[in-house]
């Protein structure tokens, strides 16, 4: 028997609805993909252009796997900002036209869906997901952690830098939403300006555009050139992409170390475009020790599972976590 939930994961660059059927009504086990699309995020034509695109992918999506919008036994809604956890409103985001909005009742009008409906910053959703049903899991199961006492960062390095903290199994959200605003934490307090209006925000050095400026710094300012080119670059001893991806991992040693110090998690997942090159993680862990106070075993740190469907995974898990909560307090 089929219980759909529909997680939407709607990020600066593209918008992904995932049809997933999740355990029972009573217990959680784990979940099957029934149905996902994806399409660009249109956000220059303001929300109600918006919406109603997603209105037509959702109704593709629940269309190809031969469900009805009405059967939905909840909706969970990814985005790139602080979402304050009572009230439902985006507190600080990139998508200006999502801020400081009652965006339940925005999106319930817009979709005509009148079951539970959550909203959780994105990056919260990757990290629920690779804790439930990704890199987490798998760790705590070999590990013999219950998943209940697991604590996990999910930190994504792309074109941003962003983080999710899960402890003892529980998202920590903070007073409006802002908790594992990891990217805006200073590296580097009088380097280079980031959009926030601050300067030296870790996403300036340990993002995609980081990186990239890091190497254009190093080789010829005019050279325009990926990540993933950086790093191809240094397996063929570029010594520009050498250097450059040398620095990176300081940088990024020095934001885990000082994670770790506040928070001690088992694990911290990478995901992300710089998360899929393998030279990241080598020797990470021993100097992860050396940085952090409690010197033994440092947390392990490692790649995401998922890739990029966790973010819908996460926020239909949330939207099944919603249904249930609602069903108990009725
Ligand atoms: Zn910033």
């Amino acid at each position: 028997m089929l219980h759909p939930y529909l997680g939407i994961d709607i990020g600066g660059t593209k918008t992904e609805v995932s049809l997933l059927s999740l355990g029972s009504p009573q217990t959680f086990e784990d979940y099957t993909l029934l149905s996902r699309k994806r399409c660009p995020t249109d956000r220059h034509h303001g929300l109600p252009s918006f919406l109603r695109n997603l209105n037509a992918l959702i109704e593709e999506t629940v269309r190809d796997a031969n469900v009805s919008l009405g059967s939905l036994k909840g909706i969970g809604v990814g985005l790139p900002g602080s979402i304050h956890p009572e009230i439902q409103t985006m507190v600080q985001g990139s998508i200006p036209f999502f801020k400081s909005i009652d965006l339940r009742a925005e999106f319930k009008n817009a979709l005509s869906f009148e079951g539970p409906m959550i909203f959780e910053n994105d990056a919260n959703c990757f990290a629920l997901a690779e804790a439930n049903f990704g890199t987490g899991r798998t760790w705590a199961t070999q590990n013999q952690i219950h998943p209940a006492n697991l604590c996990l960062i999910g930190i994504t390095l792309g074109t941003g830098v962003g983080g999710g903290i899960v402890m003892n199994g529980e998202l920590i959200r903070g007073r409006r939403g802002g908790a594992g605003e990891i990217g805006h934490m200073s590296l580097r307090p009088a380097d280079r300006q980031c959009y926030c209006g601050k300067s030296g925000c870790a996403e300036q050095f340990l993002s995609g555009p980081g990186l990239e400026h890091a190497y254009q710094s190093r080789a010829r300012p005019d050279s325009s050139v990926s990540g993933k080119q950086i790093f191809a670059r240094s397996r063929t001893n570029d010594p520009f992409a050498l250097a450059s991806i040398e620095a990176y991992k300081d940088d990024l040693l020095q934001f885990l170390s000082n994670l770790s110090n506040l928070l001690d998690p088992h694990i911290m997942v990478l995901g992300g475009g710089i998360s899929l090159e393998d030279q990241i993680y080598e020797g990470i862990e021993t100097r992860l020790s050396e940085g952090c106070f409690l010197t033994s075993d440092p947390p392990a740190v490692l790649k995401n599972s998922l890739g990029d469907a966790a973010g819908a995974l996460g926020a239909a898990y949330l939207a099944f976590l919603e249904a249930q909560s609602l069903k108990g307090s009725m």
